[in-house]
């Protein structure tokens, strides 16, 4: 039987749609970096990447992981939260930003006691929206076997049904993360 497509590459392969050499994207929880990477890799030559995280450990991984594939030069990495998104980021990328992923949860290998939490995963899904451009594409695997992580996922689900308005959702499910995928929708006149 074909294994099912693990939902960090169908999320990729979902991106791949609304991101191409010379975008701006953003990764909202860097983590180990092989999701910032992935964009660094899709977006360059010309691109720019911005890359979040609160760990210390996790942009250190990222940045070698850059480093290594010479492409350290595509991202800024930011030691901060997500929630501080829209003021980080250049105010020139609203409205502007092709694609923006959440890998929501803890850093794999460490310490499982440090996980995104509704409120700020909330507010920067809210920032994410003011920068993703018309057709630009969000996407959010939420997992929900750690402690907080069913909530999370429950919060993540009714913000985009809050936002179905502005955005086109798919939603993948899996016996262990659930896939959000939105691309935004062509504002409505007066909007
Ligand atoms: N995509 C990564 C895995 C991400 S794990 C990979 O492929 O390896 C989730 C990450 O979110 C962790 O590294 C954690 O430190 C980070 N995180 C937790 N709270 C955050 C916040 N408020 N803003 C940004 N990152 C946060």
């Amino acid at each position: 039987m074909k294994r099912a497509l693990p939902l960090t590459r169908l999320a990729q392969q979902l991106l791949a749609q609304a991101l191409g050499p010379g975008d701006l994207a953003v990764d909202a929880t860097a983590g180990n970096g092989h999701d910032t990477l992935w964009l660094a890799q899709r977006v360059s030559p010309d691109g720019q990447v911005y890359a979040f995280d609160i760990q210390a450990q996790a942009l250190q991984a990222t940045a070698q992981r850059l480093q290594a594939a010479m492409l350290g030069e595509t991202v800024t990495l930011c030691h901060c939260g997500h929630e501080l998104l829209l003021p980080q980021v250049p105010a020139h990328w609203q409205g502007r930003v092709s694609a923006i992923t959440f890998n929501l949860g803890y850093l794999p290998g460490s310490d499982k006691q440090v996980t995104t939490l509704v409120g700020s995963t909330r507010q920067a899904l809210g920032h994410a929206l003011r920068l993703l451009k018309t057709g630009g594409a969000l996407s959010v695997l939420a997992y929900r076997g750690h402690p907080g992580g069913q909530a999370e996922a429950d919060a993540v689900a009714q913000w985009f049904e809050e936002h179905a308005g502005q955005l086109d959702c798919q939603v993948h499910e899996s016996p262990g993360p659930v896939l959000y995928y939105c691309t935004r929708r062509q504002p409505r006149a007066g909007t």
